[in-house]
């Protein structure tokens, strides 16, 4: 149940019994991609709120970084994290950080909420000098989102920085640990809709120009990553009937597909696993260059992002 209150020149908003703030928006002003339809969006600050969310059908959202939302918008719930689920206290924590933990240059930082952004965090990680995170640098996701994808690169994935983590479902709230957890290569093993709130980062300690370094080398890969809105990889890299794994960017590259358009959505000419926004775009005309990418790329392709619903 919400109580609608009024504010002039905004949009309706509502706030919960438990002070959630409740309205009805298009989903597509929190995706890289920028399209959506509309839903319920509970904006959540503490874990009174996230429960009340969470009694009916939801989807967690994070920094919207993996999703092509369709144009008729959700039935259910989106929740977005706020307040102490984007707090970051990265001081070192006693109790778990230095040389009688095994390692002189390790430290266990405090909670960092699950909807810190990414890229914000991994800049104040530069500064203080502290590594283990810095190759997942240029992913646009929440702290909860690449945990839950256990997002990264070549250069290093999420779970290199992780010591513990906060996750709530309507079952309930547990701490957990990555051993607890069967996660693997982009996949957390965290079930879908549980919510990873916040997690405690397993950094080193080294200096910033090091940590710097390390960015760059990791940035320098995404030259030639196109700079228009989009949710990422198209595709997984497919495996051919020989056994061989085939670079998805390449098969769609050679089926003389760059820079096909579908309304205002186009493959990008600079990298063909990339499907960008000219502005304007729709989700139908996302789904028709998938459609032509599955078509005329003569391997089953399977989705790298999500399709909500
Ligand atoms: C330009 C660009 C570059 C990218 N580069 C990379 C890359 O190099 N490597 C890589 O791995 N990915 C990359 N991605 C994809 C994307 O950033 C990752 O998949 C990221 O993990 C998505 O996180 P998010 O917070 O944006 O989640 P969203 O896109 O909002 O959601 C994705 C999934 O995560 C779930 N989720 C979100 N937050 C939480 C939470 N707090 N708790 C539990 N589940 C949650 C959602 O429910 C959904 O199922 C890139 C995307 C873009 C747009």
């Amino acid at each position: 149940m919400s109580v609608p209150v009024t504010r002039a020149g905004t949009q309706p908003v509502s706030v919960s019994v438990t002070g959630a703030g409740v309205r009805r928006e298009a989903i597509g002003r929190y995706t890289t991609l920028g399209v959506g339809g509309e839903a319920e969006v509970w904006t959540v600050t503490d874990h009174a709120q996230l429960a009340e969310a969470m009694s009916a059908p939801y989807r967690i959202l994070g920094g919207g970084s993996n999703l092509v939302v369709a144009d008729e918008g959700l039935t259910e719930r989106v929740i977005r994290l706020a307040g102490q689920f984007a707090s970051t206290d990265l001081t070192p924590d006693p109790e778990r950080s230095g040389p009688e933990h095994g390692d002189p240059d390790g430290l266990v930082t405090g909670w960092v909420g699950g909807g810190v952004p990414l890229p914000g965090l991994l800049r104040k990680l530069q500064r203080l000098g502290y590594s283990n995170l810095e190759g997942t640098v240029g992913i646009p996701a929440q702290l909860g989102g690449a945990i839950w994808m256990n997002a990264g690169t070549r250069f290093g994935e999420t779970f290199d920085g992780l010591h513990s983590l906060e996750i709530v479902s309507p079952e309930g709230t547990r701490v957990v640990t990555p051993d607890d957890l069967n996660w693997s290569y982009r996949d957390s093993g965290i079930p879908r809709n549980h919510i990873v709130t916040r997690a405690r980062l397993r950094l080193r300690r080294s200096t910033p120009d090091a940590v710097q370094e390390r960015m760059d080398a990791a940035d320098t890969a995404r030259k030639g990553q196109p700079k228009n809105r989009t949710p990422g990889c198209a595709f997984k890299n497919p495996t051919l009937p020989d056994g061989a794994r085939a670079p998805a960017g390449r098969l769609i590259d050679e089926a003389g597909l760059k820079g096909s358009r579908a309304g205002n959505a186009m493959i990008a000419p600079e990298h063909a696993n990339f499907i960008v926004n000219l502005g304007g775009a729709t989700a139908a005309d996302v789904h028709a260059l998938l459609n032509l990418i599955r078509e005329r790329v003569g391997v089953p392709m399977e989705l790298e992002y999500e399709l909500w619903p």
